[in-house]
């Protein structure tokens, strides 16, 4: 199997210590791939590398936006070219069904065509001010930060790298990217691409390792300008403090326990199907995933019913088979879910379906869960306050609209939430009041490129997409321009 390397300086390179490490299929924990396993001396060359290349050579911060964006565009288009290969990496790699895969790699392709668009929009602002010494007149640029450590998750393997390295790069930033020890194929991927495409040397530096031994040098290292994080919260808290170091900026995606709101009015059918996509999508691996659904009480019994039988008839499988729920990424994280599910069950949550692992057939050697339902939960237990990041949802009740908020944003966490109503002055008054950066009303996880992406709370801050995303990896810098050069006669001798 041939090793897979770090991508430093425009050159494939082994780890300096020639370590590697397996990457495993969790479908039935199969070895898929051999790749380095780095430590902190790779990432130092990394970061020299993207330091040289953007305060020494910096040609492409230098470059003009129609050339940057030239070559944003032909990394789209050949991300596209490649869409079957990626899809299927990214499934392997990651478990997830195929077409979700499929979707994530399309959505790759336009995320880096959003922010080659981007590239040359107008931005910065020109001013019109008092005299100063005379006729004055002010203007502002944004300009790159610098040399930008970017570190992903393993749920959206090729999309997480998408969404931090297209507007890193169409700011005109030279980055170091870690993807994540457990999904890394589609990176080195993507990092073909850039080589292929002819990336100006350093201007795209990839590393692969775990966090602690690799990626947290991109936190604390003096020579990063900037970092930005997706994954939990307790790792973007490690993150955050590492960084205090030279003060760089900071951007977190973090975790999330989203509410999910149904009112009794809702249309029914709607948010059973929605309510499935909020939480089983992707395995419930997703960070805004509707993971505690709020149902008013009228209507719990039948919706949880419902909601139950609709579960339990979903495919479990291979990814590569496009079934309903592919594996758990890894055998500790569903051990992790695992884990979970039994504190519920001893706290007094009640067990609706699911619930354990799938050791039958072909699903045997793999780390597949059933999706699970629990009924009858309250805001003391573990299963309504703690990310679980599995196919794991937990059912509350609530009486009033008042009740439904307070329920709501009873959490520590304000990435997501959703509503689902057939009154639209209620869905746009409990909107108001969600203390949330990405919601919903009558649907569950859509996103778009155009929109900004991120949290509110200990879900982060920062945002990725849309201008916002862009702007998160600019400095803004203000001129102010004399209009009559000449003595002004201040010091008067
Ligand atoms: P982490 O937050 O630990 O990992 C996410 C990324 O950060 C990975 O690339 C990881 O590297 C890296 N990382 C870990 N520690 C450090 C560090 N000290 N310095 C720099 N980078 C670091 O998530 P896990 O994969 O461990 O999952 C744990 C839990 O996090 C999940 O159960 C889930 O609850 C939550 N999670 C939330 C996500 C979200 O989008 N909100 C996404 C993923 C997980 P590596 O994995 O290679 O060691």
């Amino acid at each position: 199997m041939n090793i897979k390397k770090n991508y430093i300086n425009g050159q494939w390179q082994a780890a300096v210590k020639g370590a590697t490490r397996d990457v495993i299929n969790p479908c039935n924990a199969q070895v898929i791939g051999i790749v380095a396993d780095s430590t902190a001396e790779d990432t130092q060359l990394a970061i020299a590398a993207a330091k040289s290349a953007f305060y020494q050579t910096g040609e492409w911060r230098r470059m003009s936006g129609p050339k940057r964006a030239d070559f944003m565009y032909r990394i789209a288009d050949a991300i596209k070219a490649r869409l079957e290969e990626l899809a299927v990496l990214d499934t392997l790699d990651n478990g997830k069904p195929l077409r979700e895969a499929r979707c994530d790699v399309e959505d790759a392709v336009a995320c880096f065509r959003y922010y080659a668009g981007l590239i040359g929009k107008p931005q910065g602002g020109v001013y019109e001010v008092a005299d100063g010494f005379g006729p004055m007149h002010a203007y502002c640029v944004h300009e790159p930060v610098g040399v930008c450590g970017l570190i992903t998750p393993w749920n959206y393997p090729l999309l997480m790298a998408s969404w931090k390295l297209a507007p890193a790069l169409a700011a005109g930033n030279c980055v170091v990217f870690k993807p994540s020890e457990l999904t890394p194929l589609s990176a080195v991927a993507l990092f073909e691409i850039f080589d292929q495409v002819g990336l100006p040397a350093g201007a795209a530096n990839l590393i692969l390792g775990t966090g602690p031994a690799a990626g947290q040098e991109l936190a604390q290292s003096h020579d990063v300008d900037m970092i930005t994080f997706t994954g939990s919260t307790r790792t973007g808290q490690i993150i955050a403090s590492a960084a205090i170091g030279n003060l760089k900026k900071v951007g977190l995606e973090l975790g999330g326990k989203s509410p999910n709101i149904i009112f009794a009015d809702a249309d029914f059918e709607g948010a059973v199907e929605w309510a499935m996509i909020g939480v089983f999508f992707n395995q419930g691996q997703v960070c805004s995933a509707g993971s505690r659904i709020l149902i008013e009480e009228s209507i719990k019994d039948r919706f949880v019913a419902r909601l139950a039988e609709r579960a339990n008839a979903m495919t479990i499988g291979s990814g590569l088979d496009d079934p309903d729920i592919g594996p758990i990424v890894s055998e500790g994280q569903l051990h992790k879910i695992l884990g979970h599910v039994q504190l519920a069950k001893e706290q007094g949550a009640k067990l609706v379906c699911g619930g354990e692992r799938v050791t039958e057939g072909a699903c045997a050697q793999g780390y597949f869960i059933r999706p699970t339902i629990f009924d009858n939960c309250t805001r003391d237990m573990a299963i309504t306050r703690e990310e679980v990041f599995g196919p794991v949802v937990a059912v509350q009740t609530f009486k009033t609209e008042e009740e439904a908020i307070q329920m709501a944003n009873d959490t520590p966490f304000g990435l997501a939430g959703g509503v689902f109503t057939t009154d639209g002055a209620r869905a746009l008054r409990v909107m108001k009041e969600l203390r949330a950066g990405v919601t919903w009303i009558n649907c569950y996880n859509p996103t778009f490129n155009e929109a900004p992406w991120g949290g509110y709370k200990m879900s982060g801050y920062g945002r990725d997409l849309g201008v916002n995303g862009m702007v998160e990896y600019q400095q803004v810098k203000q001129v102010n321009i004399n209009l009559k050069p000449g003595p002004v006669g201040w010091y008067q001798r």
